[in-house]
């Protein structure tokens, strides 16, 4: 899906960079290799969103192993194909396959168990996995999931030349492929020619980061390198964000409203309360994770 935009809305003040991160490399699953961007330490800062992993591989040995049968309860996951293939199945008999371009958006609720497992024995993998947090009043509803086709993301191309493809939210009166309430979370991939500006939008009490995954952008005097992450400031008098690349880029910009309430994570599980986590804890080992 592709409209040409023609203008793109001004701002008056861009937001700035707070801090920039650079991620712990580690592994999970079956021994995959990744990048842990966003750490349970900026859980608080960057409420509503919990994680965002970034694997990136042309070697199966780091990926090979995928991430068979395991639970969550509490949140969502959005996982992005760069490039790659990716088949999850899970516990009420679901299946898909996500592809290149692809997203999958999938809702724990109460709770789910799957597995995320490569379809391919050599090749390219990569992409991203973000974690989006439910309102409390939300955490124990039933769970559920979209497979999202790369055909089916909106996409535009400012008059710059900057592609822009909203996996959520809205850029410039064009409306992604996923609405969430509550948390009202923005998603875009961003693909810049060097040199070109591109503007987003952002509502001033929304936290917000920008991930550079090729190339780098300025951001008011700083420059953001490839594989960092810069946290946004969260400046009342700003109306959003202003980039600038330097050489070709690719970056997403991601932005959510926080939910404010408490956070109990325990590995796969992420509640409100130490006896919620205890309660799912218990409801896994007792198989009634996923009971409705
Ligand atoms: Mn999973």
């Amino acid at each position: 899906m592709q409209t040409e935009k023609t203008s793109i809305t001004p701002l008056s003040r861009s937001r700035t960079i707070e801090r920039i991160v650079a991620g712990q490399p580690t592994s999970d699953g079956d021994g995959v290799k990744l990048t842990r961007v966003l750490t349970q330490d900026l859980q608080r800062r960057l409420d509503p969103f919990l994680m965002l992993d970034a694997f990136g591989s042309d070697h199966p040995g780091d990926y090979i192993g995928g991430f068979p049968d395991h639970p969550h309860r509490g949140f969502e996951t959005v996982t992005y194909m760069i490039e790659g293939r990716m088949r999850h199945r899970d516990s009420a008999g679901n299946e898909g396959l996500l592809q290149t371009g692809g997203v999958q958006w999938m809702s724990a609720g109460r709770g789910i168990i799957h597995s995320e497992l490569p379809e391919q024995a050599e090749g390219r993998m990569e992409g991203f996995q973000l974690w989006l947090n439910l309102a409390a009043r939300d955490k124990m509803q039933p769970a559920w999931y979209r497979d999202i086709q790369g055909t089916e993301i909106p996409e535009f191309v400012t008059p710059e030349g900057v592609g822009v493809r909203i996996i959520a939210g809205a850029s410039h009166g064009v409306t992604g492929a996923m609405q969430r309430e509550v948390t009202e979370p923005l998603y875009l991939d961003l693909r810049l020619p060097d040199g070109a500006k591109f503007t987003q939008a952002l509502a001033a009490g929304f936290n917000a980061f920008v991930y550079v995954f090729q190339g780098a952008l300025k951001i008011g005097d700083e420059t953001l390198a490839r594989q960092r992450m810069a946290i946004l400031s969260n400046d009342p008098a700003s109306d959003g964000v202003l980039v600038q690349a330097s050489g070709e880029t690719r970056a997403l910009l991601i932005a959510g409203k926080p939910l404010g309430e408490p956070i109990a994570q325990y590995g796969p599980f992420v509640m409100n309360t130490v006896g919620e986590i205890q309660q799912a804890l218990a409801d896994f080992q007792s198989g009634r994770l996923t009971a409705g």
